[in-house]
């Protein structure tokens, strides 16, 4: 984070360098049933972004030391491919996904009811193909649709997205360039229905103006995200009324 004085991040029109506005989402495209041999899948593309989630479970916990015996254990593993970034990744868990996949567990447990499951463990393997930031709340929006998919019972979808701060201006959904370059990222994820916060992480520096300003941005834009969320799903029972893809 911190603008080089080279990389120009908004024009005087205060359109970004891929062209958006400063409340414009990227594209974002999501659908299930990507995976045969999973219980429940789902692929999102988000801008460059591009992850896929396989839900396996709920089965029995294992190791046997980490069952709780009141309710299931989410057990996230976030994953980025060698090729998933510019520099290659050194294959295999580093701090950065480990911190990740933590906070994914987290989020999904506050939307799952795991308490009809005790001693189980329900796991969400998350693979990132292609990585463009804002790779957390793509893999956590993916992998509610997966377990819904997967017919895992849920009280809420959890839904994310990111704003940060770039040349003093608040912006939903950064870019690579402004995450890299940018002052702020504010990474969110919230339950659809009721908006409880079950993610938020901070790089860099907002003021409590700024704060809420990204808040309330986030709030519009998850509930839009959610919207494709639910076409995700019912597209699925389209194709089945067809004859179609189970
Ligand atoms: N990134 C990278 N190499 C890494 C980790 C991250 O190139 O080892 C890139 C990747 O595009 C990622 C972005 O940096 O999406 C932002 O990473 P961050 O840790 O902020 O997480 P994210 O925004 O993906 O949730």
């Amino acid at each position: 984070m911190g603008t080089p004085s080279n990389v120009k991040l908004l024009d005087e029109n205060g359109i970004r360098l891929d062209g958006r506005g400063p409340q414009e989402l990227r594209p974002i495209r999501l659908r299930t049933d990507v995976l045969e041999r999973a219980d429940g899948s789902a692929m999102i593309e988000w801008g460059g972004n591009k992850i896929i989630v396989a839900v396996y479970g709920p089965r029995e916990a294992y190791p046997k030391h980490t069952q709780d015996i009141e309710k299931a254990v989410i057990k996230a593993r976030y994953n980025m491919a060698a090729f998933s970034v510019d520099e290659r990744k050194r294959p295999g868990p580093d701090r950065r996904s480990v911190e990740i996949s933590k906070v994914i567990s987290e989020a999904l447990t506050a939307a799952v009811m795991v308490e009809l499951f005790p001693r189980t463990q329900i796991d969400v393997f998350i693979e990132v193909a292609q990585a463009d930031a804002g790779t957390r709340i793509a893999s956590l929006t993916a992998a509610s649709v997966a377990l819904a998919n997967a017919g895992i019972p849920m009280r809420d979808f959890v839904v994310g997205c990111t704003v940060g701060k770039v040349e003093g201006k608040v912006v939903l959904d950064l870019s690579k360039e402004e995450d890299n370059f940018g002052q702020a990222d504010l990474p969110v994820a919230v339950l659809a229905k009721t908006g409880e916060v079950v993610l938020i992480q901070m790089d860099g520096d907002l003021s409590k103006e700024e704060f809420n300003e990204g808040m309330s941005m986030i709030m519009t834009a998850t509930a839009r995200i959610h919207e494709i969320q639910r076409t995700a799903l019912s597209e699925k029972y389209k194709e089945m009324d067809m004859g179609g893809a189970e």
